[in-house]
């Protein structure tokens, strides 16, 4: 069991690494990007209201991505533990988190952070967009969602260091190598935890 989160810029490969790593550890792999891109495909009106922000790489705003996620924390399959993707991105979400997590009696294990310099970061995102097609991959979107994710997701990092749970992992090479890396820096993570060290 555990409760992870993971964070990185956009086009570090977190959706990907988060998949992987959540498999190992038996847990949800819970990204809000996905729920968001879900519910505009299913014309919701939740989507209806996400869509616009997400179209421009602004967030959506946190009433909505709030209650979006605590509905899926409320879920059966994430009782047990889950690795959050894409939340909290800044540090109001930060503590919009830790109230969610206190509601239940619960809290977080380990914050993994992926690194990977901003030249690969941009490569990386202008082929996902003609692979993928995603609607928020052109370079005037990705710039933004890379200026919001240093203005406001860099000091959710800070705030993880403080605690002392943040973990960092170089996001550049091969996928798998990254995968076996973010794995044992969490279980090194849990182990420690489990002594009460
Ligand atoms: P990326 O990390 O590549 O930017 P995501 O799939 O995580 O992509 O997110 C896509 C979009 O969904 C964001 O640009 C934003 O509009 C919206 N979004 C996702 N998570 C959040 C969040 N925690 N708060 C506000 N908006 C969010």
């Amino acid at each position: 069991m555990a409760r992870l989160i993971i964070l990185g810029p956009p086009g570090s490969g977190k959706g990907t690494q988060a998949e992987h790593i959540a498999r190992h550890f038996r847990i949800p792999a819970i990204s809000t990007g996905d729920l968001f891109r879900t519910h505009v495909r299913q014309k919701t009106e939740l989507g209806a209201e996400a869509s616009a922000y997400m179209d421009h790489g602004e967030f959506v705003p946190d009433h909505v991505t709030t209650a979006m996620l605590r509905q899926r924390l409320d879920e059966d399959d994430a009782g047990e533990g889950f690795l959050l993707d894409g939340y909290p991105r800044t540090v109001i979400q930060v503590a919009a988190l830790d109230e969610m997590l206190t509601d239940r009696g619960q809290a977080l294990d380990a914050a993994l952070a992926l690194t990977v310099d901003d030249h690969e970061l941009l490569d990386r995102m202008l082929r996902r967009a003609q692979e993928q097609g995603r609607s928020d991959d052109t370079a005037p979107v990705i710039r933004r969602r890379l200026e919001l994710y240093r203005e406001h997701t860099r000091p959710v990092l800070e705030a993880y260091s403080n605690r002392g749970i943040l973990l960092t992992v170089n996001g550049s090479g091969e996928r798998e190598a990254i995968t076996e890396a973010a794995i044992a820096a969490i279980e090194g993570a849990l182990a420690k935890k489990a002594v009460g060290a």
